[in-house]
Formats: C-alpha cells, structure tokens, sequence
C-alpha cells in the first residue's frame, strides 16, 4: 500500500492543504511526458518536443487535477453539492470525482454541442445532467447566478482550487525534465490552464527548483478566437469543443501570462487542428482530442515560420484523451470496406 501513487493532493501536499477527512481522489495525475519521435521527424522539427498526455487521468482529462482539489475544498466547507457549466470535460470530472466522496453533482452543459463520450460520463456517474437552449458562455451565466447559494459550490474554472490543483502538471513537467522547458504550448479555452501552468512554473522557479521559465504559447481555435481577437465572439464555432468560448473567464490572466512570460495567445483554424489531430495519431500514435490537437497545431505553425532554434525544448499539453469524441475521428478517416467473409475477398484489398 505504501507504494502505492496518492494522486496530487497527497504528492503536493504543501501547496494543496485540506483537511485529510475531506481528499477525495481518483488518483490522478503522475501523467507521462512522452517524447514525440515520427511526427518530430516528419515535420522536420529543429526542436525535441514532449507532450504531457493529460488525457491518461482518471477521466480522461486534466479537468481531474483541479476537481480533486475544488471537491476536496468543497466538501471541506459542508457544501452539499458541486455545479458547473461545462463543454464536456469539467462535468465528466466534477460527476466522477462528487460520486467518489457521495456529493450531488449537477452540470449545466450546452444542448447538442457536447462530445458524446463526455455526456456518457457525467450520466453514468450520476450527475442531474441540465442542457441549457444556448452556448457554453449563457450555461456559465446560468450556474453563476445559483452560485450565491451555500450548499453548493461552483466548481468552473473560477473557482480558485481548480487552478491550484492545475499547477501539478506544471510540476511535474520540471521534475521529468529537470528543468522548465523553452517553450510550453497550450489550448486556451477558458484560459485556467494556462494560467495555472505559468503559476506552477513560477512557484518551482522562486523556491530554485527550475533556474528558467518557459515562454507560454497558447492557441485558440479561429471561429473562437476571442483573446486573439480583442473582443467576445458572439457564435463560437470550432470542431474543438473543449475550447468553443466565445467570453474567457480568465481572459485578463491569459494576456498577462503572455506578456509576463514573453510569449503570445495565437489561433489555429479547424483545418490546422484537425491536421495536427491526424499526425499525432498516426505517426506517435497518440489519440487526443480535437481540443487537445491545436497546441499541436501550434507548434506545427510556428516551426514553418522559423520560429524555434535548434536543439530548444518544448512541451505541449494534450488535455483530453481522443476517445471522448469518437465521431470526430470517424468523420476524419476513410470508412472501412465492407467484404465477404473469405481471405481471398480481403487480400483482393491489399497492397502486399
Ligand atoms: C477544458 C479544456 C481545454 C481548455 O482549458 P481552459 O483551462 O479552459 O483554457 C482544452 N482542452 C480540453 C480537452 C479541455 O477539456
């Protein structure tokens, strides 16, 4: 038993304190930063790349590492309950992590605009599942308003123990690496993430456990580009789910990471993610989803701009596993050829 991973809670003790009777894990984190090897090489890539696959936590996304800490925190205060608004992941966690410690769940979530794999998962675990007739920005309004009430805690991304707990991934990148990286991509939705890697980065920085700081580098998607377009996007239309928002809750903090850390919030179109979504899959063999795929866009786009030199490191967070959005990928490959059941109708296909 002592052996055994205690989830980040347990493992950062220090900067995640609650009482012991209130932790509620499922493990998470501990994620592997995985060297990318074909896609490097075909791409011709100056740099060595590394994804953190974020997609391996219990849930199938880094959502895991901060609703351990804000349901921990929660059940910490007496609440009763945990809501949020959410495109998918933060309600496929929020459920998971509420049946855990045997609290409500209730998730307000888009109607129609959520992957399947994600829905599943916040029914199976037995949240009340609300779909509200309007995008991810009005759900957010409308779990905000119930937000007042003290039996229940909003577990969104403003919620500041979402973002404590994000800092882990952050930590652990150092501690693989043993050292911070050049440069770190990132999807930017809702901008928690990146916020909480660039505090992440910085706490390690100022105790000496990194002697640099990575520029941060995150990526919208084009028909929700809202940081990189100055103003909120009324429709937000990506195939990027994870990251169709229109009005950022932590918009100030993304432009302020950019500038502190001399990097940039840049857009990739559909086309460049759903590419990059393609490559990582079929020459690392690595399935994310589409989300996950733009900081991979991202690199793909600044490398051909001569961006990076030789030998720089870089990593790049993959936030969610393929598997939440299977359509997608369906949609993305050629459909399988329907033969008779004989060797000889299948090797008619094949080019041996
Ligand atoms: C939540 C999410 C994002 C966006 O993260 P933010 O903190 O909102 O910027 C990106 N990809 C996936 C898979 C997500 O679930």
């Amino acid at each position: 038993m002592s052996n055994l991973y205690p989830g980040i809670i347990r493992k950062y003790r220090q900067y995640l304190p609650v009482a012991e009777a209130s932790i509620v894990t499922l493990h998470e984190g501990n994620t592997p930063l995985f060297e990318s090897v074909r896609l490097a090489k075909h791409y011709k890539l100056p740099i060595k790349l590394y994804f953190k696959l974020e997609g391996l936590n219990p849930t199938g996304s880094f959502k895991d590492r901060g609703m351990t800490y804000a349901v921990s925190k929660a059940h910490e205060a007496r609440s009763q309950a945990v809501i949020c608004a959410s495109t998918g992941n933060t309600s496929a966690a929020a459920a998971a992590y509420a049946a855990r410690m045997g609290m409500k769940a209730i998730v307000v979530v888009p109607q129609g605009k959520i992957a399947l794999g994600k829905l599943s998962q916040a029914q199976i675990h037995g949240a009340q599942v609300f779909q509200v007739k309007g995008n991810f920005d009005q759900a957010l309004e409308v779990v905000k308003e119930l937000a007042e009430n003290p039996k229940v805690t909003l577990v969104n991304s403003i919620n500041p123990h979402r973002l404590m707990g994000q800092e882990s991934a952050a930590f652990e990148i150092v501690e693989s690496l043993g050292d911070a990286p050049d440069f770190h991509f990132i999807p930017v939705g809702n901008a928690g993430n990146i916020t909480a890697y660039w505090r992440g980065f910085n706490r390690l920085h100022q105790e000496g456990k990194c002697k640099s700081l990575p520029k941060m580098c995150g990526f919208q998607a084009a028909g929700a580009a809202p940081i990189v377009l100055g103003h909120p996007v009324k429709n937000p239309d990506t195939v990027a789910s994870a990251i169709r928002i229109g009005n950022p809750a932590n918009w100030q903090s993304a432009l302020d990471v950019a500038r502190d850390s001399d990097g940039f919030i840049a857009a990739v179109d559909d086309e460049e993610i759903l590419s990059a979504y393609r490559a990582v899959a079929q020459l690392d063999g690595y399935f994310c989803e589409p989300a996950s795929a733009a900081s991979i866009a991202g690199v793909l786009k600044m490398a051909k701009q001569g961006f990076f030199q030789k030998g720089q490191i870089v990593t790049c967070t993959l936030t969610g596993h393929g598997l939440k959005d299977p359509d997608i990928a369906i949609q993305q490959s050629p459909p399988p050829v329907v033969i008779e059941p004989k060797g000889a109708a299948l090797l008619e296909h094949l080019k041996l």
